[in-house]
């Protein structure tokens, strides 16, 4: 059973010129409780405003979110008050999202606090339990955030993220803003609290070669849509969609021919104005004349493997019945 479900989410947010941007549109996807599920592609594919809409941190436009076998999108606040002490995020920048005025015991203890979790004796003592689960000093509590490098910064986001024990975090962009080398620590980190806590993660990352280390699952995103989605061995060895294809090959590898290599030219396209079609045909090094027109549906392919969907008209999807 799935612990987060969504079932064709979309995000449309209000455009200057009155053009509506579509962030995010007509997504699905599964996540199973303890599960990692990877979301990856370009600045600006729509990801992180999915991340934030599958935790109402953004109100979707339309759609469908359950939680824990609830539907959360009907919820009002003080029912999302309740489901967020399961559901909890981590911010890419661990500069801007931690209070630089208060300790950092204050800043983990603070979750705790807002829900009314505890004294201030219990309070004291979870902290201590996640600052040490997190690998920060002992004496972490009583110093202040500027204190500390910004792999250590984003240690004490992850304890504030895990201090009501919640059943899923979002990590959005949680390491890009770290050097390579701590990057790995705190993805390092993160694989070995999710195997401990059983903790479910939407770990999004522009980077497919962070989210391959992390994700049982990977779904890639173009242009507010999940363009592939399946096993996350899968994905990195046999993509399906020249997109995904043109990620991978982005990726530096022992071995990997310069002839071999995809280059993906131009930009995403503007989500206020998407092409017909695919919207990766301006881009598409293997465009068809029926992609300029018609949208490829997301599916198993007639010729695929079970849970590896593709939405791409050079893998036509199985008929079901
Ligand atoms: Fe390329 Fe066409 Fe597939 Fe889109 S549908 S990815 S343009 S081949």
């Amino acid at each position: 059973m799935s612990l987060l479900s969504a079932r064709n989410l979309s995000k449309v947010f209000p455009g200057k010129g009155g053009a509506p941007i579509r962030a995010v549109t007509d997504v699905s996807l599964d996540v199973a409780p303890g599960e990692v599920l990877g979301l990856v592609g370009e600045s600006g594919c729509g990801k992180s405003t999915l991340g934030r809409s599958l935790l109402r941190l953004i109100e979707p436009t339309s759609g469908e979110i359950t939680f824990d076998g609830q539907d959360i999108t009907v919820l009002g606040k003080a029912g999302m008050k309740k489901i967020r002490r399961d559901m909890q995020i981590v911010f890419q920048d661990p500069f801007g999202s931690l209070n630089p005025t208060h300790r950092v015991g204050h800043v983990i203890a603070e979750p705790l606090i807002v829900q009314g979790v505890g004294d201030k004796a219990t309070r004291r003592a979870r902290v201590a339990e996640l600052i040490d689960l997190v690998g920060l000093p002992e004496d972490a509590a009583g110093r202040y955030p500027h204190e500390f490098s910004g792999g250590q910064r984003q240690r004490i986001a992850i304890a504030r993220a895990l201090a009501l024990d919640p059943k899923l975090i979002v990590a959005d962009e949680a390491v890009s803003a770290l050097d390579v080398s701590i990057q790995s620590q705190i993805v390092n980190l993160i694989s070995d609290l999710r195997a401990r806590l059983n903790l479910a993660i939407v770990f999004i990352s522009h980077d497919l070669s962070v989210i391959r280390h992390v994700s049982d699952r990977i779904a890639v995103m173009y242009l507010g849509r999940v363009v592939e989605i399946g096993p996350a061995e899968r994905i990195m060895e046999n993509p399906q969609h020249p997109y995904t294809r043109a990620l991978l090959s982005a990726i530096p590898r022992i071995g990997a021919r310069r002839e071999d290599r995809v280059r993906l030219n131009g930009e995403v396209p503007d989500p206020s104005a998407p092409p017909p079609g695919c919207a990766f045909h301006g881009r598409c090094p293997q465009v068809m004349e029926v992609c300029r027109k018609t949208l490829p549906p997301l599916g198993q392919p007639a010729d695929g493997e079970a849970h590896h969907e593709v939405a791409c008209h050079l893998h036509p999807v199985a008929a079901h019945g």
